[in-house]
């Protein structure tokens, strides 16, 4: 089962899609990269990047289900249906509007996955859907912190309710303590952002995780990044795996 209707995401946009033409006229597979990390490492920001980077689209499964509702399709309408009587999207409906995702044009040629599988049965989807059309997961990107490391984080995350605009208490203070630097508005924290409500998102990520991790480990698709250090240092190190990744034979 999946926890889109219970865990609030921040609305991130899909990061944009130009597609790489083949060195060849040949098809290969694409450049299809999976992110793991727990909520508050990063990973949704270091995600969009590489994508760019790499000139492949950024799926963050939380807009695909957002995306759908509001265009009223219907894999949306199904996902709505759970999620207003409170219960968790199955993996069945979330697993088909990811694939419908993956089977665009501009995928062809590799995707970074934010977000998804969030289970083994749907890894097992991933699998048999991509093996169908001659993909494969090229790697798994594990973005590891713990979490009182993550909780800390999270803690000196302060937001402007009128604008939106982020500040960190640690790494990126406002000009005026607990003021907006943009419109001079008092900042809040996102009530989602609270350190119980992230205490039980990091259980429920872990408790999640360690199964999908094991899978893709038994097959050495995964590379651990070390995402406690700086953004850039996170930065550098994924594409570092990336680039090892490209260089192998
Ligand atoms: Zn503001």
């Amino acid at each position: 089962m999946s926890h889109y209707g219970q865990q609030p995401t921040a609305i991130e946009d899909e990061g944009s899609a130009i597609m790489r033409e083949p060195a060849t006229g040949a098809a290969r597979a694409g450049l299809n990269i999976i992110m793991i990390g727990p909520p508050g490492a990063g990973k949704g920001t270091q995600s969009r990047a590489l994508a760019a980077q790499l000139k492949i689209p950024y799926v963050p499964t939380g807009d695909l289900f957002r995306n759908e509702i509001a265009a009223g399709t219907p894999v949306g309408l199904e996902a709505r249906r759970y999620m207003d009587r409170g219960d968790l999207v199955p993996d069945g409906t979330t697993i088909r509007m990811v694939l419908e995702r993956l089977r665009q044009p501009d995928c062809r040629m590799g995707v970074v996955l934010d977000g998804f599988p969030r289970s083994v049965a749907q890894a097992e989807a991933l699998d048999a859907a991509w093996a169908a059309v001659g993909q494969t997961v090229s790697v798994v990107l594990h973005m590891k912190a713990r979490a009182d490391v993550v909780l800390t984080r999270m803690s000196n995350r302060w937001v402007c309710p009128k604008d939106g605009a982020v500040y960190n208490k640690i790494t990126k203070k406002p000009r005026l303590d607990n003021i907006c630097d943009l419109c001079s508005t008092a900042l809040v924290q996102r009530p989602d952002e609270t350190s119980e409500t992230q205490r039980v998102r990091l259980e429920v990520y872990d408790r999640d995780t360690a199964p999908i991790l094991r899978f893709y480990e038994q097959r050495g698709l995964t590379r651990t990044i070390d995402a406690e250090r700086s953004m850039a240092e996170v930065s550098s190190a994924l594409q570092g795996a990336i680039e090892q990744l490209q260089r192998a034979p």
